[in-house]
């Protein structure tokens, strides 16, 4: 598992690609330029690992396109120490920003064929999970919520009622709603009843599928 300069050359030029985007959260882009990306990809994509797009990485899913990862990162607004929730684990790509940016990740993942293969691989690269599920993240994860944040890395047809219910007052929820295209959507907890919503655009994301998809 070689990371080299060359690679190295290329994390830069793509962090410099998503500032002009419109990423600025300065530890999201730090992180974005640490981690191996091409690790995260089967072999044959690697040499697309750096270029701003989604790509496949088995079991019909995708690694997301860095900027949706950096963007979602970005309005979960991430401190140190955090309790975050992410649905829908994939290559384990989005847990290592997390982890880089010093959240305690609970992931879920409902393929168990990425589950098993991503739980091998993140150690070997020191990310550390607190705890890989695997499961159904339509349910969230109760054991140990409530949850800072929550991210949601699959597109959703509706919002799941248990992420809202295991969201802190304070924390928020990420989550892409809609059905072939979806917006990205920001649910802030205000009180024990109450959420503020907030829309930032469209986004394709692969489906948050059901039990019996
Ligand atoms: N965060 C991932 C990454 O960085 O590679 C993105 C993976 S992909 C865009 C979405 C993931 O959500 C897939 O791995 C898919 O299997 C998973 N998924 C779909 N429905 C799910 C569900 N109900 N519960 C948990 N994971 C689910």
């Amino acid at each position: 598992m070689k990371d080299t300069f060359t690679h190295k050359g290329m994390r830069k030029k793509l962090v410099e690609t998503l500032k002009k985007k419109g990423i600025v959260d300065v530890a999201v882009l730090d992180a974005i330029n640490t981690i191996p990306r091409h690790l995260f990809m089967d072999s044959g994509f690697v040499d697309h690992a750096y270029i701003d797009k989604a790509f496949p990485i088995g079991a019909d899913q995708t690694i997301s396109q860095p900027y949706t990862v950096a963007r979602q990162t970005e309005l979960l607004e991430v401190k140190r120490g955090d309790k975050i929730l992410e649905i829908g684990t994939g290559s384990g790509y989005q847990t290592a920003v997390l982890l880089e940016l010093g959240a305690v990740v609970f992931s879920i993942e409902r393929q168990n064929e990425l589950f098993k293969k991503t739980k091998l691989f993140l150690p070997k690269l020191g990310y550390r999970p607190k705890k890989l599920i695997f499961g159904d993240g339509y349910i969230g994860y109760k054991t140990e919520a409530p949850f800072d944040g929550i991210i949601v890395t699959a597109g959703a047809p509706f919002v799941p009622k248990p992420l809202m219910s295991q969201l802190k007052i304070g924390g928020k929820l990420i989550i892409p709603v809609g059905d072939v295209l979806q917006i990205m959507t920001v649910f802030t907890r205000t009180s024990e009843t109450e959420f503020d919503k907030e829309e930032f655009g469209e986004y394709r994301f692969v489906p948050l599928l059901g039990n019996k998809e």
